[in-house]
């Protein structure tokens, strides 16, 4: 019994007793590929292996099943108080083990040793509309995690370095042997006193209490190009957090939003308005100042415009991010009926009325009818 169950489980794996989750899942995944039975149909030793690959798997993915295991053989992983053993492992768990890995991924825990790569901050920025179009440079305050000045990142006060922990001689592990009656086995675990840096701060520094990182708020200019629109991100390399024990910078993100616009509505690198004009205007042609994001403009409007017409206005709308010159603006014209009539107009419109042969039907009491008809 005991001689067929002692199988080596990191030798099934085919990795080091030292080897970290990462290199055991990326075994596990390519020994598994191999040795699945739906590939291995002519191979009546495959399901046997694929047991066996699942089940070494099983108890070395499992933090405390592996320590046990490292400790006390197979016996350690079985009998356990509520928990079978793995003989009778079935592909329903093996295919919920696949999903795990082919679905959605398990991410691995990135291993806290050694230099690390400082965060990306990001930074909403809220720009106005000719903000956008035109570009701007200005200041953000970031409050970012920095390299400590006092003790350069090291933690250490000054004239003191980190010194070498005497626990795991630096190596950030410690190993211990245990022999039992099924053999000699080595446990690996994160050394207490470093916390696997190798390293202890005996002199933390006063300013960083240690940490190596303080928190500051820093000043940082940036150059907004013309042409951004909501949504855009500007990367600014290296102006996230430090990184850690000496570890490079991350990046700063600029998310921008541009605000709504009072009178403008934008279209990509287009901008689109509305303007009004008299009737007489409309007929007989006028110049008429409209607003573009340049400020006001004097547009010539053709005689015998009709509502509804819209001018297009080359060059005056947003910068093109990628790309030369400026979109366009279309300003739409809306022809307004005049209302509030002097005596004297309407004598004016009937007589032109007249002229034109345009019947009217002038009843002034014809909103009062409606407003009676409504019961208003
Ligand atoms: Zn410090
Ligand atoms: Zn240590």
């Amino acid at each position: 019994m005991i001689a067929v169950a002692q199988r080596d489980y990191y030798e099934t794996l085919g990795v080091p007793r030292d080897a970290g989750e990462a290199d055991i899942k990326k075994a596990y995944r390519r020994l598994a590929r191999e040795y699945h039975p739906d590939a291995n149909k002519d191979d009546p030793n495959a399901a046997e292996k694929f047991k066996q690959i699942n089940e070494a798997y099983e108890v070395l993915s499992d933090t405390e099943k592996r320590a046990r295991y490292d400790r006390f053989g197979q016996a350690g992983t079985q009998g356990g108080a509520g928990q079978g053993g793995f003989g009778d492992f079935g592909f329903g768990g093996v295919n919920d083990i696949f999903d795990m890995f082919f679905g959605r991924g398990m991410g691995g825990q990135a291993r806290r040793h050694g230099p690390q790569r400082g965060a990306d901050l990001r930074y909403d920025l809220e720009l106005d509309l000719e903000e956008a179009a035109f570009g701007k440079e200005t200041e953000l305050n970031v409050p970012r995690l920095e390299a400590c000045q006092t003790c350069h990142g090291s933690g250490a006060r000054p004239g003191t370095s980190p010194v070498t922990c005497n626990v795991c001689g630096g190596r950030g592990q410690v190993q211990t042997y245990q022999n039992t009656m099924l053999g000699r086995f080595a446990t690996v675990r994160t050394c207490d006193r470093c916390g696997g840096e190798g390293q202890v701060i005996e002199t933390p520094c006063l300013e960083c209490h240690g940490i190596g990182r303080v928190r500051r708020t820093r000043k940082i200019e940036v150059k907004i190009p013309p042409g951004v629109d909501t949504g855009h991100r500007l990367r600014l390399s290296g102006e996230g957090e430090a990184g850690e024990r000496g570890g490079p910078r991350g990046d700063l993100y600029v998310v921008v939003h541009v605000r709504p616009h009072r009178l403008f509505k934008r279209d990509g690198d287009d901008i689109y308005a509305e303007a009004r004009i008299g009737v007489t205007q409309a007929a007989l042609g006028a110049e008429v100042e409209i607003q573009t994001l340049d400020g006001p403009f004097k547009l010539k409007v053709p005689e015998g415009t009709q509502s509804g017409t819209e001018f297009r206005l080359r060059g005056k709308g947003v910068a093109r991010l990628r790309g030369h010159g400026r979109g366009d603006q279309y300003t739409r014209m809306t022809v307004e009926t005049p209302t509030k009539l002097t005596e004297r107009e309407r004598e004016l419109l009937r007589e032109l009325a007249g002229l034109r042969g345009e019947a009217v039907d002038e009843d002034r009491g014809f909103m009062k009818k409606v407003k009676d008809t409504l019961g208003m």
